[in-house]
């Protein structure tokens, strides 16, 4: 096992790596829990939720299960309602515990629920997808969507620890683990070029799975993000490098309607784009947009942007919440492992959505 720390002033915490970690969650467990609500979907319920049950079952406290309809779609008011319902009726205290047992929903919304419940009890990440143990798992960024917004109601609200067991990833679809790659790779082109690298000369042990390999790039991402929240946790500088690629990939992922690409495949096709927009503004080279095109592609991610027409890409990218004064800024790299963030020119922008369209 390897143990990443997070340091934020919202709070410190361990996040412990390795395989069979589902089997260990009561080490995470604090002495004082009064009782423990593990919620989860009907997915990755029938597959983890008795090995999560067993080890917490150690703990000898009181515990209860919270089924969650499974997908985006019920990130909402209406769910999370569902987790308050079960927490009073069972007469949950201050002192109780909640376990996030799932992909980056699950997480996202038991941490809110975590953070309003009581004015605020504990939780414990237990991230089951690759996106959610390279990213969404870590830095405290918690919340539900509005049906006028995805992820707009919502708090900054750190776990007291994150169990990232590599197992459970080989019950992934295939696509889930492409996505999660691209989030990986994304770690090296803003701040690791190392380890960009390492990635690349790994591509099918990764897609593989393979656990030394798998491990280690799902520990260097968590440094990574450790890092960048730990100066920043509320994002009102450096944290915004964590969305290269995103600025695009919402454009994408709202263009086409969420749910038909992946959010780490329109992040993966969007860092392509993100990339020609740097050698266009900040002396990117043109070799190194071909290695992240290449890398992108070789992870198994579409490199193809959706046509959506120039002007309506404009108008999505505007929405962005790092747009100000309808300027768009974008992340870009001077070079692979430095991220800058600033806004570039209409007219250069336009250049690229068209040098990077589909014919
Ligand atoms: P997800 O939670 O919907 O999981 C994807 C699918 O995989 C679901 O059907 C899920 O039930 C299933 N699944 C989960 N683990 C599995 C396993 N081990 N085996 C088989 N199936 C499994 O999606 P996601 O990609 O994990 O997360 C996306 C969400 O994360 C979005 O809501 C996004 O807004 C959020 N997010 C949050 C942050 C953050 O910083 N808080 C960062 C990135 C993304
Ligand atoms: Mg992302």
């Amino acid at each position: 096992m390897t143990t990443v720390q997070v340091n934020t002033p919202g709070g410190r915490y361990p996040i412990h790596i390795g395989a069979g970690r589902l089997h260990k969650l009561h080490e995470s467990v604090p002495d004082n829990v009064t009782a423990i609500a593990i919620v989860t979907n009907p997915t990755v319920g029938s597959l983890y939720l008795k090995a999560a049950r067993e080890s917490l079952v150690h703990t000898g406290k009181h515990i209860i299960e919270i089924t969650l309809p499974d997908g985006e779609a019920h990130k909402n008011w209406e769910t999370l309602q569902t987790i308050f319902d079960a927490l009073l009726e069972n007469r949950f205290d201050r002192k109780c515990l909640l376990v996030a047992l799932g992909g980056g929903v699950i997480g996202d919304m038991v941490g809110f629920a975590a953070a309003c419940y009581m004015r605020g009890v504990r939780f414990l990440q237990v991230p089951t997808t690759l996106l959610a143990q390279v990213d969404s798992s870590v830095g405290g960024k918690t919340g539900i969507n509005h049906p006028l917004g995805k992820n707009m109601i919502g708090a900054f609200y750190q776990p007291i620890a994150v169990e990232i067991d590599t197992n459970v990833l080989h019950t992934l679809p295939e696509r889930e683990v492409a996505a999660g790659l691209a989030e990986v790779i994304k770690y090296g082109l803003i701040i690791d070029a190392e380890f960009f690298n390492w990635c690349e000369a790994r591509v099918s042990a990764l897609k593989a799975l393979d656990e030394e390999t798998i491990s280690y790039a799902i520990q260097r991402s968590c440094e990574c993000k450790a890092y960048v929240v730990g100066e920043d946790e509320r994002e009102s500088g450096l944290r915004a490098i964590l969305n290269f690629g995103h600025t695009f990939g919402h454009a994408i992922e709202a263009g086409l309607g969420y749910g038909d690409w992946l959010h780490g495949e329109a992040v993966g096709c969007g860092m392509i784009q993100a990339a020609t927009l740097s050698a266009h503004t900040v002396g990117l080279g043109s070799a190194s947009v071909e290695r992240i095109r290449n890398l992108v592609h070789a992870i198994g991610c579409p490199v193809k942007p959706p046509n959506l027409g120039t002007e309506r890409w404009i108008e999505l990218m505007q929405v962005d919440k790092k747009a100000e004064g309808g300027q768009i800024r974008f992340v870009l790299l001077p070079e692979i492992g430095k991220a800058v963030v600033q806004a570039a020119p209409l007219n250069v922008v336009r250049d690229v959505l068209h040098k990077t369209a589909v014919p």
